[in-house]
């Protein structure tokens, strides 16, 4: 690590990029329905003009202060000249700590307003809502029919895969406990997804399922969302009335991106380690706020789930990962090209994968890949060393004190549930009666599947 210090520099936002692109920015945040103030880019570029003015003001004042004192010097008996230098350095005190004051002022403003700006979006991204995203390819083998017998709620209850009932009366509706063969398919698909991951060159981490909020504010997450009064979307663990740095406000962490990012915060990372390739194991949480009806049935959309997360590498190259470990687990599944309003703060483009599920009788999201280019970065102080000049290349580059911002990639490489769904409404083996009897499971699995479990793997 290059610092010992457990709490970050204010984030490094980038006023001058959003001043000198007012245009883009108002439609890249009405594009992405961001939560900003009507106005509130102009108002950045008003405050941005007024910040640099303050502060150059402020300079002078204090370097005016600074000779000041040679002038109370060099008056010597002169009475009259002392008087004055005293005077004029009374008055320029007052005015540098208004000046401190009114340039504190904008500073707050100027960064709350700053923070709710969305990351750029990319050309290529499609815009609107969620029903604008273009499939980019679609892979395994041709989807069923859609079947109520396939759906994964009463495939559960036949086989006694899932007890609801038990997580509603331990903890509440949406949660749940796997049994049996969905228990061993947790570990089966954690370990089937790391292998894949390790075979790509990505390191092997497992993360704090606790974080600071203020670390998932960095990454793009809102503890809570902007609604009046306002929706806890994370779970919160200490009471937020009188966070210190001593207890800081902590957060259930709604995905292992969160860690995983927060991981490399403060640090300077050198060239020959980029890129850094993480595959990090934890259990996400989700409030889950607002959500109802079918979405919310069986594994779903849950509060807790186990979560296997690649972060950092090149895009396309992660989402080859993705599609080899979806391939292998052999049902119908799509890449998606996300449009404008489902990017969130954070990414700059984002990649969906959905898995045909014939018991839902739709498409359900499995998988998410996004890139954030800088955007966590600049709020997580992550920076790189620049590239070396090549030898051949005759100019120096230019003496910069500021180190530029790496840029951070996530991508789910297995969220439990919604596999399981997929798994269990696509693989459901029937008798002539239309009787569950089995389901068949990828064969992929099988080197994870440990050899006392009854169900075979075929
Ligand atoms: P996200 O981090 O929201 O992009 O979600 C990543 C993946 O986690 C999704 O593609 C889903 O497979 C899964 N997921 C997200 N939310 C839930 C939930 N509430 N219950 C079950 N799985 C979820």
């Amino acid at each position: 690590p290059n610092t010992t210090s457990t709490t970050l520099p204010k984030p490094r936002l980038d006023y001058r990029a959003i001043s000198e692109n007012v245009v883009y920015k108002s439609h890249n945040a009405f594009n992405r329905k961001a939560p900003l103030p009507v106005g509130a880019i102009q108002s950045i570029e008003r405050l941005y003009t007024q910040q640099k003015e303050l502060s150059r003001t402020l300079n002078e004042k204090r370097h005016a202060q600074s000779v000041i004192g040679d002038r109370i010097r060099q008056a010597g008996n002169d009475e009259e000249a002392r008087r004055d230098a005293l005077q004029h350095a009374k008055e320029l005190k007052l005015i540098v700590s208004q000046l401190e004051h009114d340039l504190a002022q904008v500073d707050d403003k100027l960064f709350s307003l700053s923070s709710a700006v969305p990351n750029d979006t990319h050309p290529l991204a499609p815009l609107g809502p969620e029903s604008a995203a273009v499939v980019l390819s679609t892979h395994g083998p041709d989807p069923l029919p859609p079947s109520p017998l396939r759906d994964h709620v009463s495939i559960c209850r036949d086989l006694g895969l899932l007890d609801l009932e038990a997580g509603a009366i331990v903890t509440g509706s949406s949660w749940y406990y796997l049994l049996h063969e969905a228990a061993i398919l947790e570990m089966a698909l954690t370990n089937y997804g790391l292998s894949i991951a390790l075979n790509h060159g990505f390191t092997p981490v497992t993360t704090p399922d606790v974080v600071r909020s203020d670390v998932a504010r960095r990454c793009g997450f809102q503890p809570r969302d902007n609604a009046d009064p306002p929706v806890a979307q994370m779970y919160h663990l200490s009471a937020t009335d009188a966070p210190s740095t001593s207890h800081p406000e902590l957060v259930l962490s709604g995905t292992a991106e969160i860690p995983l990012a927060g991981m490399f915060a403060n640090k300077i990372l050198p060239l020959a380690d980029l890129p850094l390739k993480v595959v990090g194991l934890g259990r996400a949480f989700r409030a889950e706020a607002g959500a109802r009806g079918t979405e919310t049935r069986g594994l779903y959309r849950v509060h807790q789930f186990t979560k296997l997360e690649l972060a950092r590498r090149l895009m396309e190259e992660m989402q080859r990962v993705q599609v080899e470990i979806f391939s292998g687990l052999g049902f119908p599944f799509r890449v998606l090209d996300m449009p404008s309003e489902e990017l969130g703060a954070s990414a700059y483009r984002k990649y969906d994968i959905e898995a045909w599920m014939p018991g839902r009788g739709s498409w359900g999201e499995i998988s998410s890949l996004s890139n954030c280019t800088d955007y966590q970065a600049r709020r997580l102080h992550i920076r790189h060393r620049p590239v070396p000049l090549s030898s051949h290349y005759a100019s120096p580059l230019p003496v910069s004190t500021s180190l530029p911002f790496a840029h951070t990639l996530n991508g789910t490489a297995v969220a439990v549930p919604r596999l399981i769904v997929a798994l269990l409404e696509n693989g459901a083996r029937f008798n002539d009666s239309g009787q569950v009897v089995g389901i068949n499971l990828p064969v992929a699995l099988k080197p994870f599947w440990p050899q006392a479990s009854s169900r075979e793997v075929v």
